[in-house]
């Protein structure tokens, strides 16, 4: 295995599947069974869930709320799916944590970063549920500042659909390439949108490798945890 420990974030467009919005069990349930043939190639494993097929933010802040208010009921939406990924892993074997970066107690483990590594290295899935725990950040922002917490190898960023960076949108611009690999720094001057700008700036300053990556093809997260060359791998 090219990796021991991995990051994986799941958008919460992922867990929707056809609709888009809430969630889908079939659609949680596959994504599982992925997870777990991941798991089983002996790769430590930690989730981010973004929560963005239930509430967002922004979606708030455009209505008129409070923007931080907005965004601790998106912190709550990740908590959600989170459960949701702990549901459908537990209900094929995998051991799973859920640890909360907003207490909760009667839900979920509070977030503890030494108990996270803990968790892991005895070969449970550690699912990290409300964000950073702060408003005004993303879950994408979560992955790096986790990955670098419990010194992931990779944050594995699963696309539903898109299988990489591409040097224009495709769907646009027919001439539009896929890379294959591509630093921190080309992404932020070329000003490539695969994550926030706070996300690639901790990840570039730390030297976290990302790899992005179509989660719709059976077996690739498998792949991904696996260092296959699947995606695009951006590098610091
Ligand atoms: N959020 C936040 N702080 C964080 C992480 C998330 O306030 O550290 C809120 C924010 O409102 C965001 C929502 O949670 O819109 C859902 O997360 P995100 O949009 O990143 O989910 P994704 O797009 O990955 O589904």
């Amino acid at each position: 295995m090219k990796y021991k420990r991995v990051l994986l974030k799941l958008s919460g467009e992922a867990l929707a599947g056809e609709e888009k919005t809430g969630i889908s069990a079939l659609t949680v349930a596959d994504i599982a069974r992925q997870i777990k043939d991941a798991k089983n190639l002996g790769v430590e494993i930690a989730i981010v869930c973004g929560g963005g097929n239930l509430w967002r933010g922004k979606t708030g802040a455009d209505m008129g709320m409070d923007r931080s208010s907005a965004d601790y009921m998106g912190m709550l939406a990740t908590v959600m799916n989170g459960l949701a990924v702990q549901n459908a892993l537990e209900a094929i074997d995998v051991p799973t944590r859920v640890l909360s970066a907003i207490e909760m107690r009667q839900v979920a483990e509070p977030y503890i970063r030494r108990r996270a590594i803990r968790h892991l290295e005895k070969g449970r899935i550690v699912i990290f549920g409300a964000g950073t725990g702060s408003p005004f950040f993303t879950t994408d922002t979560t992955a790096a500042l986790r990955a670098a917490e419990i010194n992931a190898d990779v944050i594995l960023m699963a696309k539903n659909g898109v299988d990489g960076v591409y040097s224009a949108d495709p769907k646009v611009d027919s001439s539009a390439i896929r890379f294959e690999e591509i630093s921190y720094f080309d992404v932020l001057q070329k000003d490539l949108k695969i994550m926030d700008q706070t996300a690639i700036t901790l990840c570039k300053d730390n030297n976290i490798d990302l790899c992005v990556f179509n989660m719709s093809e059976d077996g690739n997260i498998a792949k991904a945890c696996n260092g296959d060359k699947i995606g695009t791998t951006i590098t610091g």
